[in-house]
């Protein structure tokens, strides 16, 4: 668990008189499905950490949100709870294919992202899979246009766009990309870039979080996303 003493920035709390749930701060306040909340409860998370108080209410309402904060501030359920709640309010269902992709650096990343999801998303109906190397890639592309919510690394997935016939993204509705710092220092730039050229321009949400804006984040940001939120949320000295 979090400890508290954390500080939503300026951004959010400047914007608290247009966002109605801005102050809010637990989860079960949010107007989010009982499906989500159920299994949030069931984890035991109750109160909101800092970026999840500023991001989920501008992420509920449709926004682009680009975020910054650092390591264990609980980006994860971030976006992942919008990104459930977008599916649920679409109705999205296990004949509907691709709905959100996630793109985190590592495998180890990737891993610990798709137990959160499999916790928050518990009693959804909705399928999920993780695409990030050492699988086989063959079975991998049998299920992949059944599955909802793809959490991958950025090598494997743009090895689906490039080898697998009918990997279908063209109804992507939400586009995480996590760790965008960290995507880019691995070398993983052009690979992104190619994805990006992969999925549907418009139609879908966009969340990308990074711990550091450097100019490659923000460049990555522009290509990526539509008039973004920015929140950033600094620990108290
Ligand atoms: P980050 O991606 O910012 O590094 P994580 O999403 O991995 O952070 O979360 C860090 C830790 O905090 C995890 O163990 C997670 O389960 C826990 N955590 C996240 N959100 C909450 C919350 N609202 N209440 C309690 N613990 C939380
Ligand atoms: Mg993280």
């Amino acid at each position: 668990p979090l400890k508290d003493g954390q500080k939503a920035s300026q951004a959010s709390e400047g914007a608290s008189e247009l966002q109605p749930y801005a102050g809010v701060r637990a989860f079960d306040e949010l107007p989010i499905s009982e499906r989500t909340k159920k299994g949030l409860k069931e984890a035991k998370y109750v109160s909101m950490t800092a970026i999840q108080r500023a991001a989920i209410p501008h992420a509920l309402a449709g926004r682009d949100v680009l975020g910054a904060a650092k390591t264990g501030s609980g980006k994860t359920l971030a976006f992942l709870v919008p990104t459930l709640e977008k599916l649920y309010r679409l109705r999205w269902g296990p004949m509907d294919g691709v709905g959100a992709l996630v793109i985190s650096p590592t495998r180890e990343l990737a891993l610990q992202i798709f137990s959160t999801l499999k916790t928050a998303g518990k009693h959804h109906n909705l399928s999920a899979g993780l695409l990030i190397g050492g699988h086989s890639v063959e079975q991998e592309k049998e299920r992949i246009n059944s599955l909802n919510i793809l959490v991958c690394t950025p090598g494997r997935l743009l090895q689906h766009m490039d080898e697998t016939p009918n990997f279908d993204c063209s109804q992507l509705q939400v586009l995480v990309l996590d760790e965008a710092d960290r995507i880019l220092d691995m070398g993983f730039s052009a690979c992104v870039n190619a994805i990006l050229r992969f999925l549907p321009k418009t139609g879908r949400q966009t969340f990308l979080y990074s711990a550091t804006q450097t100019k490659s984040v923000r460049d990555l940001a522009r290509l990526s996303l539509k008039h973004p939120e920015y929140l950033s949320v600094h620990a108290e000295a």
